[in-house]
């Protein structure tokens, strides 16, 4: 190890820096938002600087820098790009102990800065000896993305609690109690935003604590549930949320649009249990109130337990009624969203569902009930208009005919778009005359959606180069010109 990490407390001490440029000007901030006082040391400002001056945030010396300037700092930052002030900082500040550091030069520095994730009161300090900055911050960015945004609110929701903590429970049971708020439903409340939540989780934690002899072993008696949308395919299109709770969960039911890829993201030891269609079966689905036995069962356990759906838990993944079960039971539910199909498949398939001039408003509607009167075909069937169709493989005619009887014209584009973001997907372009036959030529089989609206024109020249090929024999007789 060339460096020990520690982390400096600054506040109101004396911080000096030498030079004003735009990389002293970073350096400044960094100080300031550390609480120093900070000097600097310099004949020019640059602008970022020179409005810190002005308002009174930082302290100008319009000076060369001589060694006294170094006297009381408690930390020094030359920034000049000149090397022999910079060799005189050095020296300075050593000849006083003071921590120095020169920008770009670790030999004359005595500290150097990491790279920092600031989730405060969180910190994450990355460093690499000055060898490898650029490697250093990519370490950063990735630790970053795995770091929930609230972490920093989380530690402020336990340093607040930690003394009325220490006061109600013993040594020996506090380490358990705070690992299971920080791995548990308060943290996973907390991450997420509901803070209510996180309030009543921890207080119920609080309390099963105080009342079990061995707190150490104690677990809440209630579980909770996770009503997690696991986004269209790709499993590299979970939300960051669905990770960190898919990581927590003791078992995880997931319906039959949940490919392996994204199962295998779910914490090892889960238990995994599949709850969708019934391969074979005429009536379709898992009964829901079989799945909606299956979560009460587990969460009375004391488990956690993700619902991971595909898409969105909200689009046509009957979530509402997995909610509402859950609320008549009194089990806490907590809700993360995922990118439903229609997004997935625009994407895929480079179709912008919005665009000016083509389209100002989109719908999704389910193509599973083609004969239904509460559908509005005309509204379906307007110009200017996107429509996205779920569930509609086998009613491909019939929603053609409708849309058509309602208006839409036999030229409007269409595509169909199977398997979308996965490495199988097939997207078929033609027009609303054309597609259910090219549906059908090609044997295009759920899951599936269809896309109708001039944007699938618009789309044909953007679509994404990494789509994959169609997987039929020929790629010809899929693709149609339109
Ligand atoms: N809750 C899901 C939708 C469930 S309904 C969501 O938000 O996406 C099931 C329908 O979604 C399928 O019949 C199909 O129309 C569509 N679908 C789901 N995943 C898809 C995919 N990867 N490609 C194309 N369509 C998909």
């Amino acid at each position: 190890m060339d460096y020990l990490p520690v982390f400096l407390q600054l506040r109101s001490a004396c911080a000096v820096i030498v030079g004003g440029g735009r990389i002293a000007a970073r350096k400044a901030d960094l100080l300031l938002r550390a609480g120093a006082r900070v000097t600097v040391v310099a004949p020019h400002l640059h602008e970022d600087l020179r409005s810190r001056a002005t308002a009174g945030e930082v302290t100008h010396l319009a000076e060369s820098f001589a060694p006294a300037h170094l006297d009381g700092a408690a930390i020094a930052v030359a920034a000049t790009g000149l090397s022999d002030i910079n060799t005189a900082v050095s020296e300075a500040a050593r000849a006083r102990n003071v921590p120095v550091n020169v920008v770009d030069d670790p030999s004359l520095s005595t500290f150097i800065f990491p790279a920092i994730i600031d989730r405060s009161p969180v910190i994450v300090a990355v460093g690499s000896a000055g060898q490898a900055p650029v490697l250093a911050r990519w370490v950063r960015e990735r630790i970053e993305a795995i770091l929930p945004a609230r972490l920093g609110a989380l530690a402020r929701f336990m340093g607040e609690r930690r003394k009325r903590v220490q006061q109600v429970l013993g040594f020996a049971a506090r380490r358990a109690f705070w690992e299971r708020i920080v791995r548990g439903k308060a943290g996973a409340h907390l991450l997420a935003g509901d803070e209510p939540g996180a309030r009543r989780a921890f207080e119920a934690e609080l309390l099963i604590s105080q009342l079990t002899t061995s707190a150490a072993t104690g677990g809440s008696a209630l579980g909770e549930v996770y009503l997690i949308g696991a986004g269209p395919g790709d499993p590299d299109l979970l939300t960051l949320r669905a990770l960190q709770l898919l990581q927590q969960a003791d078992v995880v039911l997931y319906d039959r649009l949940v490919p392996a890829a994204t199962l295998e993201r779910a914490r090892r030891e889960a238990r995994r249990i599949f709850v969708g269609k019934t391969h074979g079966g005429s009536e379709g689905h898992t009964p829901q109130e079989d799945i909606h036995e299956l979560m009460l069962r587990f969460a009375r356990q004391g488990l956690k337990v993700a619902r991971l759906k595909g898409g969105d838990p909200f689009i046509f993944g009957r979530g509402g009624e997995e909610v509402e079960a859950l609320a008549r039971h009194g089990i806490p539910c907590l809700v993360v969203p995922g990118i439903t199909a229609a997004l997935g498949a625009a994407a895929g398939a480079g179709i912008p569902l919005t665009q000016r001039g083509l389209a100002q408003s989109v719908t999704f509607v389910t193509g599973h009930l083609p004969e239904d009167e509460a559908l509005d075909w005309r509204t379906l069937a307007r110009a200017h208009h996107t429509v996205v169709f779920y569930m509609g493989v086998g009613k491909l005619a019939p929603i053609v005919a409708r849309l058509r009887a309602a208006g839409a014209p036999d030229t409007l584009p269409a595509a169909l778009i199977e398997r979308a973001t996965l490495p199988e997907q097939r997207v078929l372009r033609g027009t609303l005359a054309q597609i259910a036959d090219l549906g059908s030529r090609a044997g295009v089989s759920p899951p599936a959606l269809l896309i109708v609206g001039d944007v699938v024109a618009a789309s044909a020249a953007t679509e994404p180069a990494a789509t994959p090929a169609p997987a039929a024999e020929s790629a010809a007789d899929l693709i149609q010109p339109i």
